[in-house]
């Protein structure tokens, strides 16, 4: 492992601005947030308003005000509007990837292939809006046409996390607007800039002022909860944020949660190790395991247990720890101190407990990182389920190797966990990946594969403490029920 991050490129602080209505707008009581780039803290990259309940509410009431004539609106007329803020997103890509790493620290590729993908994400909600359709039912009553057609939902409240700041609030955005709803969104703290970025592409597509509304800071998202008239809450963060907002949901209001997870890797004797150990470091170590898809439990067959974990150590060593900004680094910073605290405790705690670090184990602290928030890729062995490592979620580059007796055991532990979000099994044997696939909780699976990643066009979610189960309201082909309400009609002549 090679860590570098000299010259991290300074630029002008970004002085972020609410947007509600037609207006930018501070704070009323004029706080502000701050967000430093991780790589390094002394440089200031954003700031942010600190938004009041009033605030937010004056964000909801603009929603609340766009909403009929936004419905009311071609679902033609929509989609071009979509089409042009893709347009919008796609001529700043480079820009906006700029902002990406500077606010949370990923990689360069990595935040370019996000800015890449984020207008293809509308482009594929604007075909959504004028491919929505309802269903005609036969009727006893001759005489009656019974249909069923929908309807937008009204004012939707999206609420996301600073790992993927642009797509994954384009994904919520993008169906949300399709459907004819208009919108508050409140990005991460972390990331005010690039939400900033987001809402500003739907005005200047076009969009009627009061249908894209942005607020931000810490308590904006309970505010935003909070308030009635918000009839749809789609939130994307961690399992904690996520049952606050369950409880806080009353009925007659829809809300998608998607969490946290602590996802396992089994590794059985038939497994091909270079591909295991390298679906390993992959899940472990992209986006320095801060993904909600991130592997922490490695789950190996004692017979291959060795020589995997010295294949994955290897791989550990290969990893470029630097700034995201550098186009050699593969492994970018954690997104604030609080991260490298809870990795620390982690796996002090685990060390405790009987296990052995392999590889990493304290946060870098060289010359060239002593400014940022930087941890190594760090590989523990004889971790049990016990530990926090293998029953929490982490958030950083660590992995816990258990050995495992056959495929009933890895099942068993596998499934002993509150989570259930993402898995993935290596083998050679079908029998073996279909029996994982049919018996292991979570919500997706995957043979060979790491446990990171998602395909827009397939479902995604988690189930038990990972989200609300609405994997067909989450990308893929049923995407649009979460923002469409369904009205039946008894037409009588
Ligand atoms: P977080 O839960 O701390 O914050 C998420 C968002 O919620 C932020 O915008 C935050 O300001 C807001 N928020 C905080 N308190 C709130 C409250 N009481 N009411 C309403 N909103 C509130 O999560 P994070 O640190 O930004 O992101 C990391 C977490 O997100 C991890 O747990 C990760 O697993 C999860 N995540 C899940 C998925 C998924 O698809 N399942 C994808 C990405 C990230």
């Amino acid at each position: 492992m090679t860590s570098r991050i000299q010259e991290v490129p300074q630029r002008p602080v970004a002085e972020v601005l609410n947007r509600i209505g037609g207006e930018r707008r501070p704070a009323g009581d004029g706080a502000t947030l701050e967000r430093r780039n991780p790589a390094d803290a002394r440089w200031l990259v954003s700031t942010a308003p600190q938004s009041t309940a009033d605030d937010v509410a004056d964000a909801v009431t603009a929603a609340v005000e766009a909403a009929d004539a936004w419905a009311a609106t071609a679902p033609g007329k929509r989609a071009e509007l979509l089409e042009a803020a893709a347009r919008v997103l796609a001529a700043r890509a480079d820009e906006i990837a700029d902002d990406i790493v500077a606010e949370m620290g990923k990689p360069i590729s990595a935040a370019r292939m996000e800015a890449g993908r984020t207008p293809k994400n509308l482009e594929l909600y604007a075909a959504e809006a004028i491919r929505l359709t309802g269903v005609t039912y036969p009727s006893d009553d001759a005489g009656a046409l019974v249909y069923s057609e929908r309807t937008p939902v009204g004012v939707v409240g999206v609420i996301t996390p600073w790992n993927f700041p642009l797509n994954l609030a384009s994904r919520k955005i993008g169906p949300a607007l399709a459907a004819g709803n208009t919108v508050v969104f409140k990005p991460s703290p972390m990331t005010p800039r690039t939400g900033e970025r987001l809402g500003e592409a739907f005005l200047e597509a076009g969009f009627p002022t009061g249908v894209v509304n942005t607020v931000h800071g810490d308590a904006a998202g309970a505010h935003l909860v909070a308030d009635e008239r918000v009839t749809a809450v789609t939130f994307t963060g961690s399992t904690a944020v996520g049952r606050r907002i369950h409880d806080a949901i009353n009925l007659g209001r829809r809300v998608q949660l998607e969490l946290g997870g602590n996802n396992p890797v089994v590794v059985l004797a038939d497994a091909d190790l270079e591909v295991a150990a390298n679906v390993v470091a992959r899940s472990s170590f992209t986006m320095a395991g801060q993904a909600c898809t991130a592997a922490g439990r490695i789950l190996v067959a004692e017979s291959v247990h060795d020589e995997l974990l010295e294949r994955v150590v290897e791989l550990a060593g290969t990893q470029v720890v630097g700034s995201g900004h550098r186009a050699e680094v593969t492994m970018g910073p954690l997104v604030d101190e609080r991260a490298v605290v809870a990795m620390d405790s982690t796996i002090a705690a685990a060390v405790a407990a009987g296990a052995e670090v392999v590889t990493g184990g304290t946060r870098l602290s060289t010359a060239d990182t002593e400014h940022g928030w930087f941890y190594p890729p760090t590989v523990l062995r004889d971790a049990d389920p016990t530990m926090a490592l293998s029953c929490q979620e982490v958030f950083g580059p660590v992995v816990g190797f258990e050995k495992i007796a056959d495929l009933d055991a890895a099942l068993a532990r596998a499934n002993d966990n509150e989570y259930g979000l993402t898995s993935s099994v290596c083998t050679r044997d079908l029998a073996s990946a279909m029996r994982f696939a049919r018996s292991v909780e979570a919500g997706t699976v995957r043979v060979n594969r790491p446990t990171v990643g998602a395909a827009f066009n397939a479902p995604f979610g988690g189930i038990k403490a990972s989200g609300t189960g609405t994997h067909r309201e989450q990308l893929g082909p049923t995407v649009m029920d979460f923002y469409t309400s369904l009205r039946t009609v008894f037409l009588g002549g």
